[in-house]
């Protein structure tokens, strides 16, 4: 009886293992959503269900996008070009995503003292028409005019960005003012379409990235790299990542040359330039809307200021500085692999 036992135990044992199923690492991209690379990464037995897992990711996100889009329109959707578009003329009926977005950037903004402000647009707007020209054209890039800066800026106050929650609107009261959720969009989306996808999965929208769990039922953690400002092909570190999200704003991301010299996206509002205290800033948290708020402000904060957030916010960072110093804050290198 005991040798029987000990046969079917065997057996059941080789059963096991031979039954165990074989996963592979499949990666789907898409470039369509949030005018970036978007990458899903997941340990799938069949190819089909990871590819049905990233389209619906993918779905998801691309209707945030065309929801945020200030850019463009689209067939059907009530997106924020839209609601730019009826800026101090009436109410604009809107999905409750959008309020949602606008009255999390409200705290946000009050919690930043005002240095993320997605009512900078028609500043922004300025830099974003110069830059796209510069481009476009580099023997003949410009700034925007002193001037020209110096009156967009009269019209970025949030306040006169109106919500009716009950009522599902948006109101501007300032026909100037103009909405850019550039600092703030991709991450948030991030965060609401990783709560609701499958677990095990690893995704990237434009290096915002989120892990909705370990990679394998071992709890491996994914490894995501934090690139060097100097150089797109090398990383500065690559970290462990099971659940939460790692993203950066670097000055490398989105920029041109007037003159020899490099002009980044991220505008200081007090200068209404772009900001000249860091390289990169790389924030490590739960959420990944905050996690790239975040990153935006502490990239236009000096260091104890950003410190002061993170220990607010529950959240780690990694500061790069002009001259290649880089800084952590206290939990920060306990997530570094390398
Ligand atoms: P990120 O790469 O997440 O730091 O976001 C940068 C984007 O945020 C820019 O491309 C602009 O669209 C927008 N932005 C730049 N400066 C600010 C600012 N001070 N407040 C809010 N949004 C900003
Ligand atoms: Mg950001």
């Amino acid at each position: 009886m005991k040798r029987l036992t000990c046969v079917l135990l065997a057996l059941m044992l080789l059963c096991g293992c031979a039954g165990q199923p074989q996963k592979t690492k499949y990666t789907a991209t898409f470039l369509d959503v949030f005018n970036t690379v978007t990458s899903i990464m997941g340990l799938y037995e069949n190819k089909e269900t990871f590819e049905q897992d990233a389209q619906a990711v993918h779905d998801a996100l691309l209707q945030y996008h065309r929801l945020f889009d200030i850019y463009e329109e689209y067939p059907g959707v009530v997106n924020l070009k839209t609601v730019n578009a009826q800026a101090g003329k009436a109410p604009v009926q809107v999905d409750r995503a959008i309020l949602e977005l606008l009255a999390d950037c409200k705290a946000f903004y009050t919690a930043t003292g005002g240095r993320v402000n997605v009512a900078l647009g028609s500043v922004l707007q300025l830099w974003h028409e110069k830059r796209t020209d510069g481009l476009d054209d580099p023997a003949n890039a410009a700034l925007p005019q002193e001037a020209a800066l110096k009156e967009a800026a009269k019209h970025c106050n949030l306040d006169q960005v109106i919500l009716d929650m009950e009522a599902s609107t948006v109101y501007f009261a300032d026909p100037a003012l103009q909405l850019d959720v550039g600092a703030v969009a991709k991450g948030w989306a991030a965060q609401r379409v990783a709560e609701a996808a499958p677990k095990g999965l690893l995704i990237s929208v434009g290096g915002n990235v989120c892990a909705t769990g370990a990679k394998d039922d071992q709890g491996t953690p994914w490894v995501v790299g934090v690139q060097d400002p100097n150089d797109s092909q090398n990383y500065l570190h690559t970290l462990y990542l099971s659940s939460g999200s790692v993203v950066t704003s670097g000055d490398y991301q989105r920029v041109y040359f007037v003159a020899g010299k490099p002009y980044h996206h991220i505008i200081d509002p007090d200068t209404l330039y772009p900001s000249e205290y860091w390289r990169s800033v790389t924030i490590v948290c739960a959420d990944s809307g905050l996690a790239d708020a975040l990153s935006t402000a502490l990239f236009l904060l000096p260091q104890d200021r950003g410190q002061e957030l993170l220990d607010h916010f529950g959240a780690e960072a990694m500061w790069v500085d002009r001259e290649g110093g880089i800084f952590y804050s206290p939990g920060f290198q306990d997530m570094i692999r390398t």
